[in-house]
């Protein structure tokens, strides 16, 4: 009988995931992306990998075979793409299946961070609303607002969508002005800021997003500014932000992702006017199952037919031979 191509995972993954694997290939769970854990057979043998955005290059490296790496992720940042595309290996992600659900959570957090929701719904649950009357008024309002979407990719755009339904005004940052929309673009990130008073960050991790979002963007948006951040954590500087949220110089924050997850500063947790959320943008059982089937579907259709289904722009290969 045929050998199956074997395919590693290592570290965190899908259970559909790893349900699925097993009818099409045979699949090799590792207890982390650690070159350490590769046996010379292994790393021989292996066709595949099949990771939650974590690869470094000296794990991709300890396999000689590998033709596709597949990341359960949209964002693939911790995926050394640039080892990858160098050894002709494609790196699949998952694009599209999770625009609406992070979108959707882009604007909860933004209502949550201007109206206080969850305070007001631990202060119905602490009993204060029989004891002491009703929830504080709030300070701040998403009505008369202005929105800078920083990254208008597939993500930004259904952010957007929904902004306009609001009945807001909508500019964007990006490094190339887009042709099929019209929002106000702003070439400079700082630019915006001043023009705008509430940033929605959904920008790749990257060398160049890197706490771009930090103490002289914070000051531009003024002191009724507010920061929303669903991208990546690296983009946005944590110190000055905690600063910034004391200080007054802009008024909240709501924060999905962080610098160091799962690890949150604790004067940002202190903080009254920071809404935080652990990473769960796209994180409903529907949307996790899409993404999932989308990564064994890249690795089915990559061995069955040469050709991925969502390659990453740096990788736009097809099978050898
Ligand atoms: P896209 O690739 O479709 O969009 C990325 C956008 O960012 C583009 O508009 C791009 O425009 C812009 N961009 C990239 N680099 C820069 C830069 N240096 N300066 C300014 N703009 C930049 O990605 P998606 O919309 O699918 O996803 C965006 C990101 O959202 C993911 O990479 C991931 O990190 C994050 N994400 C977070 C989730 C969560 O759970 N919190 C869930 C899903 C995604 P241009 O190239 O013209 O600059």
């Amino acid at each position: 009988s045929e050998q199956r191509p074997v395919i590693v995972v290592p570290g965190r993954m899908h259970p559909r995931v790893l349900a699925r694997l097993p009818d099409t290939f045979e699949m090799i769970r590792l207890d982390e992306a650690d070159p350490a854990l590769v046996s010379p057979e292994l790393g021989a043998k292996a066709v595949g990998i099949a990771t939650t955005n974590r690869l470094p290059a000296d794990f991709l490296a300890a396999f000689q075979s590998v033709e596709i790496v597949a990341n359960f992720s949209v964002g693939y940042d911790g995926i050394a793409v640039e080892a990858a595309a160098e050894r002709g290996v494609v790196v699949t992600n998952t694009p599209d299946v999770l625009n609406e659900e992070v979108a959707d959570t882009a604007i909860a957090l933004l209502l949550n961070s201007l109206r206080r929701f969850p305070a007001a719904e631990a202060y119905l649950r602490a009993g204060h609303w029989a004891q002491k009357g009703p929830f504080p008024l709030t300070p701040l309002s998403l009505r008369g607002r202005s929105v800078g979407i920083y990254g208008l990719g597939r993500i930004g755009q259904a952010i957007a969508r929904r902004l306009e339904g609001f009945g807001l005004p909508i500019s964007y940052h990006t490094r190339s002005r887009r042709d099929d929309v019209a929002y106000t673009y702003y070439p400079s990130l700082k630019a915006m800021a001043e023009a705008v008073d509430t940033l929605i960050s959904i920008v790749p991790g990257s060398d160049e997003t890197r706490h771009t979002l930090n103490a002289e963007i914070f000051q531009a948006l003024g002191s009724r500014g507010v920061v929303i951040n669903v991208g990546r954590g690296s983009t946005l500087d944590e110190t000055a932000l905690v600063a910034a949220l004391k200080e007054g110089t802009i008024a909240a924050a709501g924060l999905d992702v962080f610098e160091n997850e799962p690890h949150v500063p604790e004067d940002l947790i202190a903080l009254e006017n920071a809404t935080l959320l652990p990473h769960v943008a796209s994180a409903s059982e529907d949307t996790r199952n899409a993404m999932a089937d989308l990564v064994v579907d890249n690795l089915k259709s990559w061995f069955a037919t040469g050709k991925a289904l969502t390659p990453v722009p740096e990788t736009p290969f097809e099978r050898k031979g």
